[in-house]
């Protein structure tokens, strides 16, 4: 008789398990979870469910190999960060199905996805290289004073499904690059390609065992792992990025701990149009701002500000262009709109139009669930007391509010307490540039839209947005600790 799976027809799932001290093996608990498609709902993979015991062990792990990675040579470091790239490059259309499996990415933000990556692991490849502290002139004669950077041991790096390449890798490989070990653990949504995937990637690419060690879990099991990487001694320093909500709560438990966090949280980025914009240049940026990854992106474009004399034009070209991007399927190279990343997310988006409808607000185009998808939604006359206008949502909602003049659209851009990224959109790069110095924002694109990144550039919000950056070039400052060291060429002499 035949049982096995082959024989019945039933599409085997794959099972992964945690990358820890350099071998993979299941959670001490033995537990599973299931890795779901957020378009199909079907089971995509069973993962190791892991838990504080897991991180315990990842995290000794991460002590022990820090004490030879942390005095590895940069070639050492360089010829691994460039295979990793090679790596990257050979899976890429794996990986790019696994984005679109797990977090419901489509063609063009994977793409970018990818990219990034290979650009950030090749431009980490040289940081090694960089110099690692400055020679300091001192008063006291016949002395050396120096301040030098050094590695600070092991990093935790917590990190959110949304854009699960990019924000798992920088999370990583910024602190493995300057000599620190790591202990990642992304979310419960993208198990596999913001961790399981940089297992694989690294232990073929040499990394030493323990260096860097993934920890995955199912829902509801973060905050206990979340726990002990912040009350664990060995870990030095902590980068989150996720949700303010989340941040906030531990950077409470952090600051208890005096351990150091990175926070790239949540925000509710302004796009400002003034009236001198190329208004088909500013709709195709606005659209591509508030909707690529169907609205998942903490920089997409969330509030519009439009300048009066070109609204009503803005809001009929937007508004047409919005209603037109097919949503559906985000395997399809058509789709635009593909699924939201779970059904919470779904009725939180629907609940929240809802209410600002039923409060006097204005749809002029979606507004309504489809299946897994929420179309590409504009909406106006939000009043200032719905959620959509206090809280950060994530999905495709882009809320249009018209403004008298440029004054007008920083003090309500400002109003408010995020502050990651904006973008202005002007014919006037002069006026811009006076605007972009008044806005409440860590990151400002004049014409542009919000949504941009490169490996090099200091990413990092202001306000309730996080504190620190990352970026190739500025991690240093996060993730090395800098010690004086003096050495006397002479013999000083003592007052007794
Ligand atoms: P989230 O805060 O729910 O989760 C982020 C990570 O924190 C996940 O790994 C999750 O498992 C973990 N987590 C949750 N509770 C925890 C706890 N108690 N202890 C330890 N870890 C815990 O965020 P999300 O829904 O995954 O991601 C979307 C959010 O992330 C949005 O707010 C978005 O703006 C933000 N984000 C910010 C940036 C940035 O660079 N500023 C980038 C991407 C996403």
């Amino acid at each position: 008789m035949a049982t096995d799976a082959k024989a019945l027809r039933i599409p085997t799932i794959p099972v992964f398990e945690q990358f820890i001290g350099g071998a993979w093996g299941p959670a001490w608990s033995g537990r599973t979870f299931d890795d779901l498609d957020p378009w199909s709902g079907q089971i995509v993979a069973r993962m190791a469910a892991g838990d504080a015991w897991d991180a315990r062990r990842a995290i000794e792990a991460a002590q022990e190999a820090f004490a030879s990675w942390g005095t590895s040579t940069p070639s050492t470091r360089q010829n691994i960060f460039l295979r990793a790239a090679d790596i990257l490059e050979r899976r890429r259309a794996e990986v790019m199905d696994w984005l679109a499996s797990e977090t419901g990415c489509g063609h063009d933000f994977g793409l970018i996805q990818i990219e990034f990556v290979l650009s950030l692991l090749k431009q980490a490849s040289g940081a090694g290289y960089a110099a690692v502290g400055q020679v300091i002139p001192s008063d006291q004669p016949g002395s050396l004073a120096m301040a030098v950077r050094r590695p600070v041991g092991v990093v935790a790096a917590i990190v959110p499904w949304n854009a699960a390449l990019i924000l798992s890798a920088r999370a990583i490989v910024a602190p493995l690059m300057l000599g620190n070990t790591v202990v990642l653990k992304p979310s419960e949504e993208s198990p596999w390609v913001a961790g399981v995937l940089w297992g694989q990637i690294f232990q073929e690419a040499g990394l030493p065992p323990g260096v860097l060690n993934v920890v995955t879990h199912a829902p509801g099991d973060a905050g206990a792992i979340g726990n002990e990487l912040i009350e664990h001694p060995f870990v030095r320093r902590i980068n989150f990025t996720g949700s303010t909500a989340t941040g906030r709560r531990l950077a409470e438990k952090a600051g208890r701990h005096l351990k150091r966090m990175v926070l790239e949280l949540g925000g509710q980025n302004p796009l400002i149009i003034l009236s001198d914009a190329d208004l088909a240049y500013a709709v195709d940026a606005a659209a591509y701002g508030a909707f690529l990854h169907q609205g998942q992106i903490c920089m997409c474009a969330r509030r519009l500000f439009v300048e009066r004399p070109v609204a009503d034009e803005f809001l009929e070209r937007f508004s047409a262009k919005s209603a037109r991007l097919a949503h559906g399927d985000p395997r399809d190279a058509r789709t635009v709109i593909g699924p939201l990343i779970n059904n919470h997310a779904l009725s939180m988006v629907t609940r929240r139009v809802d209410e600002a409808v039923a409060g006097g607000a204005r749809v002029l185009a979606g507004g309504h669930p489809v299946g897994r998808c929420y179309p590409a939604t504009v909406i106006t006359d939000v009043p200032s007391n719905c959620e959509l206008s206090q809280e950060e949502t994530f999905g495709p909602v882009a809320i249009v509010d018209i403004v008298d003049d440029a004054d007008d659209a920083i003090r309500r851009a400002n109003d408010s307490v995020w502050g990651l990224t904006a973008g202005v959109i002007t014919g006037d790069a002069e006026r811009g540039m006076a605007i972009a110095e008044r806005l409440d924002a860590g990151i400002i694109h004049i014409n542009d839209q919000p949504i941009h990144d490169e490996p090099q550039m200091p990413f990092g919000g202001v306000k309730d947005s996080g504190w620190g950056r990352f970026g190739v070039t500025f991690a240093p400052e996060e993730f090395t600790d800098t010690h004086w060291v003096t050495v006397k060429r002479r013999q000083r002499t003592f007052p007794f």
